[in-house]
Order: C-alpha cells, then sequence, then structure tokens
C-alpha cells in the first residue's frame, strides 16, 4: 500500500490534510487555530496499517514525506500484537523517511478523546486538573450528517465549558476508509484514534479504556497496545481501567450537570434512543446507582433488557460487573435480568466449543456454507472463518475499483 499525495488545505475557518493511502483518499479536517504539520505521514501510517496487515500488502511511504522514528520503531510490536491476536492480520514492512521529533514540537497540551459517553466523562472529571483540550471526532464511530453532528458539538461544547477545557473537533472519513475494507471498528479503533492524536500532536493524548483491569481482552484499543503508537513529542495514553462502569457513574453523579449531559447511545448520535444496547447497559448502571431522573428519549422497558445479547467476553464483562453489584444491592429485578443475559451467552459458548471439541467444527462448517455474503461478519481480532471470505471479497473490490470515490455524508461545522 502506498501513502502518497498528502495535501494541506488552509482556509480561515479548518485546515484538512488528505493523502492517498493505496487507492483511498483519506482526510482528516480541524479547526484553523490548530497546526497541522504538512509533510508528516505518521497519522496516515496509524490508519494504513491494520487494513494492510490485513492484505499482507507492504507499506510505502513517499519518500518526500516523513514519519516519527519512534512511531517506525514500535511498529513490529503492534503487529506481533495483532497477529498473535487473529493470524489474518499479517506482518509487512514498513519502508519510509523517519525524523526525530522534539517533545518541544506539541502544539497542545494534555488532551483527552471525549465523546460525551460515561468514560469519557468519567475520564474528565479524574484528570480535570491535568486536561487543557477534548477531542470529538466525526467520522470515527458514527459518520454524522450536519444536524446530528451539530448537535452533539453543541453537547459536548456545554460539558467542556463546565470544566473550563477546549472542545476540539475533527472531521475525517476514517470509519468510511475501515468500513470499506471489511475490518470492524472494533479492530482498527485504536489505531484510528492515533492517527488523530498524531494528527493534532499534543503533550498527551488519553483514551479512555471500556473496561477493568481484571476484563482486560483483545482489542485493538488495549492499555499495551495504545501506547505504543505515541511519538517522541506526543505521548498516546489508556486510561481508567480501575473503574467500571458503575463505579464511573458514581463519580459523574456528584456532577449532576454533567450526568445530564451524557451521551451513551449506539443509534441516535443526538439523543439517548432508550432501545439500543448501550442505552440498555447504562440504564442498568444508573439504576443500581440509584438515578431514576436520567431522561432517554423512549422509555426503558424492563423486559427488553433481558433480550440483551452480549457480543464478546469483552461485552459479557459489563454485564457480569452489574450482576455482581444487582447481588450486592439486593435488587431482585435486575439480578434476574443480567442472570438470564449472562446464562444465555454462556449456553451458546458451550454449543461453540462442544462442535468444536467433539465435532470437530461441523455445525460451523455447515454454517460457512449457508450464511450469505453479506450477512458476513467484519473482520475483528478474534478469527472468525467468514474472516477468509472478507480478504477475498476486499481484494475483487480493489480489482474492480482501483480508485475509490469517497462518498460518506459526513457533516462540518467548518463548511
Ligand atoms: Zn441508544
Amino acid at each position: 500500500m502506498k501513502i502518497q499525495q498528502l495535501s494541506l488545505e488552509k482556509t480561515e475557518k479548518y485546515h484538512k490534510l488528505s493523502a492517498m493511502l493505496g487507492p483511498f483518499p483519506l482526510w482528516f479536517k480541524t479547526s484553523s487555530d490548530c497546526l497541522i504539520a504538512c509533510n508528516d505521514a505518521s497519522p496516515f501510517l496509524c490508519s494504513a496499517l491494520i487494513p494492510a496487515m490485513f492484505m499482507g500488502e507492504d507499506i510505502e511511504i513517499d519518500r518526500q514525506y516523513y514519519v516519527s522514528a519512534s512511531l517506525l520503531a514500535k511498529l513490529p510490536e503492534i503487529q506481533t500484537m495483532m497477529h498473535a491476536w487473529n493470524p489474518i492480520f499479517k506482518p509487512i514492512k514498513v519502508t519510509a523517511n523517519t525524523q526525530v521529533f522534539k517533545p518541544s514540537a506539541s502544539q497542545l497540551g494534555h488532551s483527552a478523546f471525549f465523546s460525551g459517553g460515561v468514560d469519557g466523562t468519567y475520564n474528565l472529571i479524574k484528570h480535570q486538573e491535568q486536561l487543557d483540550n477534548l477531542v470529538l471526532i466525526n467520522g470515527f464511530d458514527f459518520s454524522m450528517p450536519q444536524h446530528s453532528w451539530q448537535q452533539l458539538v453543541a453537547r459536548c461544547q456545554k460539558t467542556a465549558k463546565l470544566f473550563n477545557k477546549k472542545l476540539i473537533c475533527v472531521e475525517s472519513n476514517l470509519k468510511e476508509f475501515t468500513g470499506w475494507t471489511g475490518i470492524a471498528r472494533f479492530a482498527n479503533f485504536g489505531a484510528s484514534l492515533a492517527s488523530v492524536s498524531l494528527l493534532l500532536n499534543p503533550s498527551s493524548m488519553t483514551i479512555s479504556g471500556a473496561v477493568t483491569y481484571d476484563a482486560i481482552n483483545p482489542s485493538n484499543s488495549h492499555p499495551l497496545l495504545d501506547p505504543l503508537w505515541s511519538s517522541e513529542s506526543c505521548k498516546v495514553l489508556h486510561l481508567g481501567l480501575e473503574a467500571d462502569r458503575a463505579a464511573k457513574i458514581a463519580l459523574i453523579k456528584h456532577y449532576p450537570e454533567a450526568l445530564n449531559n451524557l451521551w451513551v447511545c449506539w443509534e441516535d448520535p443526538s439523543s439517548n434512543c432508550g432501545h439500543c444496547s448501550k442505552c440498555h447497559r447504562t440504564f442498568m448502571a444508573l439504576q443500581l446507582n440509584n438515578i431514576s431522573h436520567f431522561q432517554f428519549s423512549q422509555e426503558v422497558e424492563f423486559s427488553a433488557l433481558s433480550k440483551l445479547s452480549p457480543k464478546s467476553d469483552e461485552d459479557l464483562s459489563f454485564y457480569e460487573y452489574l450482576y455482581q453489584l444487582a447481588i450486592k444491592q439486593h435488587n431482585r429485578q435486575l439480578n434476574r435480568v443480567l442472570r438470564k443475559i449472562i446464562w444465555r451467552y454462556r449456553a451458546k459458548a458451550f454449543v461453540r466449543e462442544t462442535d468444536r471439541l467433539l465435532l470437530h467444527s461441523l455445525w460451523s462448517k455447515w454454517r460457512r456454507k449457508t450464511v450469505a455474503q453479506h450477512q458476513l461478519a467484519d473482520v475483528s481480532v478474534f478469527p472468525k472463518y467468514s474472516d477468509a471470505i472478507q480478504l477475498k471479497l476486499l481484494r475483487q473490490r480493489l480489482k474492480q475499483h482501483p480508485k475509490f470515490i469517497s462518498s460518506a455524508n459526513i457533516g462540518s461545522i467548518y463548511d
């Protein structure tokens, strides 16, 4: 994969840095008061690494640009970790000119990613003395159209003002790029945040962890992996593993305005829908903190909670914590709901293991044949039978469309 044609567009309102990553045009746009280096390809290297490993293609960065020497030196370790988790990500070679950045080259102080959720708000409260800036991205988890993006910016601006922090908004087509490669957000999550970290180049950038020390699982955003993306001038941190979701809410509830301003939803970027799994999970954590006044757009129904289905061991760990808390607080209603969710996950895992060990994966092989291509799961950090099919499909797409045309509807506050 070649990284080339870096270009920096400067207007009164914004700076936009773009480059070609193989056939894909990737771009980042941010406020014109953030200084962006026009020859530093480090942000694009972070974005390209996981897709290039998936394709098994070496990365070659045009010699007129450079990357952080420290970042380049740590790429083999990042690759070893990703390969160990899912061998579909193959170790590759990266060729680039390097520069040793001066630690004083940072343009911004201490910063943290923030989208108004529980993890970010907890991190903001806990480190409010050290933090200078909060960084919000459009085109990362969601590609939000104009109206939803403006609403989310206003919501986060409110919290930023409460704590006297500067909110920096970044817009990008990162999500579109990852989606096009067939890689799940979960497998490129930390790398995408690393690319925005190195783009803005603050002295430190914090990623707020979602899990606790006793539930660390393979993930592209991981306490061992995230710091490896650091450059000489920007330290990438992964914090917040000391507290689970309910403990984080217990801290946030001391700041009622921040609590009311939380955005916890997977579905609707402008409000909390009350019917997605993240809203449901947060609802239970709120209940276990005796908070009943939190506003969801739609009232949460108890009957819907027991239908929740954890997607992975990491996801399960959130429910395990809530279950322990429900037992401690003698909350019988939530105890029953959570027990049902956990039992169902464990039963499915038992069936999968039985198939693997006793039936030599007969059931999985049958499934492989019957699942339609459009139902295939994206490639994640855990190997799946469909990974090889996704890779074949990506190679077909590359043959058919040698030049990708970016078309995602990504709202902008700078236009
Ligand atoms: Zn929701």
